[in-house]
């Protein structure tokens, strides 16, 4: 039975997340918006000495929910969390055990560090089996070659701590998605650099960072996977699927951070009505409620529906089920969610909503990742899709 109950020691720690993302990160979320590419440094130590569970990419329902009180606060500060990241995630599903200690332990000792994931090129994002980047073997090591865009803390990962980036390439172009495998590039690793920094829309406390990697070497062991995911074999795409794995529990992580910014409009449009006497009058017929009653309750009720999808998938994974369909349908439904929340709230406050006095401009801004990475909405959707009608990848793309 699907059970969403929360034990008072979760229900706690959410309520400190909630406390903290008022208190700590809507306070500085301004400057760091205004402030592109500057560091949180008294924010990021605090994190760092109050971490939990070992700096990982916390999954489960509870900790879910802790990044949506975070995401309340500030979606893009958020991402600043010093921890094992996007990186630890594609770790935790597709390494070995050995792999999960040898490159994960570091997020539980020593200085702040961040883990980091590597995927878009510039001419492969959405179609992840185009990637150009390649793996040599060499002896006992791997040379990676290759440009990485848009990677999340990827400079935190790289520059400024003793991190992991985890980067997907290819060992063999013609074996198509079965030559895909991924490996743990630690920071220091000669051959790999910062290119550029992004300027972004939104999130711009976070850091996005192009990734160079000219004759990388590597350990051969730094290949993630047991030796069935390494081996290539073109009539199967273990390894493909396996990296594939790691969508599935990134992805209702990424709609639990959508639903913050949403749920964060949401309370200031509400608070702002009751601040001016406008009731919302639950429970009346439709036509008989004013349009701004039918669209606050129609932007709770996409609020509702996506949470519901992004519990449900969160769930599942922590009962070790396949998640798959539910976590894209979790991200794609808060991705358009989020967006359409705070447009929304724009909308309803007016020249307010417009103003830089608010965070709700900053919102909108921040919203419209969420349907853009770990997958598109458009790609979530065809996700959803292929597993609902039983089609594969080449009937239906
Ligand atoms: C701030 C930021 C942070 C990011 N962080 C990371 C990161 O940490 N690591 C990483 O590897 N990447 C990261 N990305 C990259 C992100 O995952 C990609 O941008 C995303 O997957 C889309 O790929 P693309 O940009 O190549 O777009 P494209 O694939 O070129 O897509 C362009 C448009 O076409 C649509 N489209 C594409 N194919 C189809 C189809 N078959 N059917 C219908 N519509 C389609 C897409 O939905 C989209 O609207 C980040 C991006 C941003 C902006």
């Amino acid at each position: 039975m699907i059970d969403f109950e929360l034990t008072p020691e979760e229900k706690a720690s959410i309520e400190t997340a909630h406390k903290e993302a008022e208190e700590l990160l809507r306070p500085i979320a301004r400057y760091y918006d205004e402030h592109e590419h500057e560091s949180p440094q008294e924010l990021i130590d605090t994190w760092w000495e109050n971490r939990e569970g070992g700096g990982l990419l916390a999954l489960g329902v509870a900790a879910t929910l802790r990044i949506e009180e975070m995401c309340w606060g500030d979606a893009g500060l958020m991402l600043c969390n010093p921890g094992s990241g996007l990186g630890g995630a594609a770790i935790l599903a597709t390494g070995t055990q050995e792999q999960r200690e040898r490159f994960l332990k570091r997020f539980n000792e020593g200085k702040p560090k961040w883990g980091a994931m590597a995927m878009t090129e510039g001419e492969c994002g959405s179609d992840t089996a185009a990637i150009s980047a390649t793996a040599v073997r060499d002896g006992d090591e791997w040379v990676l070659n290759g440009e990485k865009i848009f990677v999340t803390a990827g400079k935190r990962a790289v520059d400024e701590s003793d991190g992991i980036v985890v980067v997907w390439a290819t060992v063999d172009k013609s074996a198509g998605r079965a030559g895909m495998k991924s490996f743990v590039v630690e920071a220091g690793t000669p051959g790999m650099r910062i290119e550029k920094m992004e300027k972004k829309l939104g999130i711009r406390a976070s850091d996005t960072a192009t990734i160079v990697f000219e004759d990388c070497r590597i350990p051969y062991e730094n290949i993630l996977g047991s030796p069935e995911v390494r081996k290539l074999d073109k009539s199967q795409t273990a390894g493909f699927k396996r990296a594939m794995a790691t969508f599935d529990a990134t992805r209702p992580i990424i709609a639990a951070m959508a639903l913050g910014v949403g749920r964060a409009a949401l309370d200031l449009v509400k608070e702002t009505f009751e601040k001016e006497g406008i009731e919302i009058r639950y429970g009346l017929p439709r036509h008989k409620l004013t349009a701004p009653e039918r669209d606050v309750m129609d932007m709770e009720a996409n609020y509702k529906a996506a949470k519901m999808l992004m519990l449900r998938a969160v769930w599942m994974m922590s009962q070790f089920q396949p998640n798959s369909l539910e976590a894209s349908m979790a991200k794609a439904k808060a991705g358009l969610a989020v967006t359409k929340i705070t447009q929304k709230a724009i909308e309803l406050m007016g020249p307010l909503g417009y103003s830089r006095k608010y965070l709700l401009e900053k919102w909108m801004r921040d919203a419209k990742i969420n349907d853009i990475f770990e997958g598109t909405g458009q790609i979530n959707m065809l996700v959803v899709a292929r597993r609902i009608l039983d089609y594969t990848r080449d009937q239906l793309k």
